[in-house]
């Protein structure tokens, strides 16, 4: 059985005392665990405490890892665990034509550059530089393809090459008029810092728009006013307030919540088949007993 201690120490969803509309916006590449669960609950308590709406939104844009047998089981256990959503679930796979209506608008401003580079091309470009500045996710892209002259770039997209979509970070940030921050509920504004992401990618080779272009497109779509979700995701928001920002986008409010550890101390993951809803339903414990373990003891839906 999984400890159900997490690293901030309990729950605690908003200090919002107005009506928030909240999200849990899960990947279906894998079964819920626990840790999920801590996660749909603090954001569903956030919504109703306050009277609110709580949406769920699958982030499926990843054809290669996510799988539909796993979002209908995404659906099956939240209401099992006794969680409601309000209005219909927003799948992201269904709504490409809207990811790239914002890639286009991006282009147009010139604040995105066609890469055509390979993961080996940037390994050896950042192996032979002196100093190869790093970011949350591990080196900054070195900017090759941006110096690129217009005219080959134009000729390799119309050859059909295959290229990424990298934000151009410093034009985005000339774009965006003087410095951004962002509201973490309990400890106030937070100062954005996203040139630490580099140039980063918001449309892969393989997938033609990334997580951080549509999970801000579909919280501006979907009114969403409280941003939870695990503290792991936090250094994103540096990048998503810039998007919200170059899009004319409304800004939520953020609260990141620690993660749920498993007994090793190490925060529950896939790799722990004992924390699964499905495996802790079929030992026999109910919905109050899994949302109890996942650190919501009376605030749910009684069952
Ligand atoms: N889809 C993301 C995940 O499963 C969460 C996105 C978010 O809450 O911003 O990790």
């Amino acid at each position: 059985m999984p400890a159900t201690a997490t690293t901030d120490g309990g729950a605690s969803p908003s200090d919002a005392i107005h009506a928030v509309v909240t999200r849990f916006a899960p990947s279906p590449t894998g079964r819920l665990h626990l840790g999920h669960a801590h996660a749909a609950l603090f954001a569903w308590d956030a919504a109703r405490r306050t009277g609110g709406r709580f949406l769920l939104r699958l982030e499926d844009i990843d054809g290669t890892r996510c799988r539909p047998e796993f979002a209908d089981a995404i659906l099956r256990d939240l209401a099992w665990l006794g969680l409601d959503w309000d209005g219909p679930v927003r799948v992201q796979s269904q709504h490409m034509a809207a990811y790239r209506a914002v890639l286009d608008n991006l282009a147009a401003r010139d604040l995105l550059y066609p890469c055509f580079c390979t993961r080996a091309d940037i390994a050896r470009e950042v192996a032979a530089a002196a100093a190869a500045p790093h970011g949350p996710d591990g080196p900054l892209y070195p900017g090759t393809c941006r110096r690129l002259p217009p005219a080959e770039r134009a000729e390799r997209v119309a050859r059909g090459e295959a290229h990424a979509l990298r934000l151009d970070m410093a034009a985005a940030l000339r774009a965006v008029a003087g410095p951004l921050t962002w509201h973490e509920v309990g400890e106030g504004r937070l100062r954005c810092e996203p040139a630490q992401f580099g140039d980063v990618v918001l449309a892969r080779k393989e997938m033609p728009a990334s997580y951080h272009l549509c999970v801000t497109h579909d919280d501006a779509l979907q009114h969403v006013t409280l941003v939870t979700r695990g503290v792991d995701l936090k250094p994103a928001t540096h990048l998503h307030r810039l998007l919200q920002a170059l899009m004319g986008w409304p800004e939520p409010a953020y609260r990141h919540h620690g993660l749920l550890l498993g007994r090793d101390g190490r925060r529950l993951a896939k790799r722990d088949g004992a924390a699964a809803l499905a495996q802790l339903r079929e030992s026999g414990l109910g919905p109050a007993e899994v949302r109890a373990l996942a650190g919501f003891a009376a605030s749910a839906a009684a069952t």
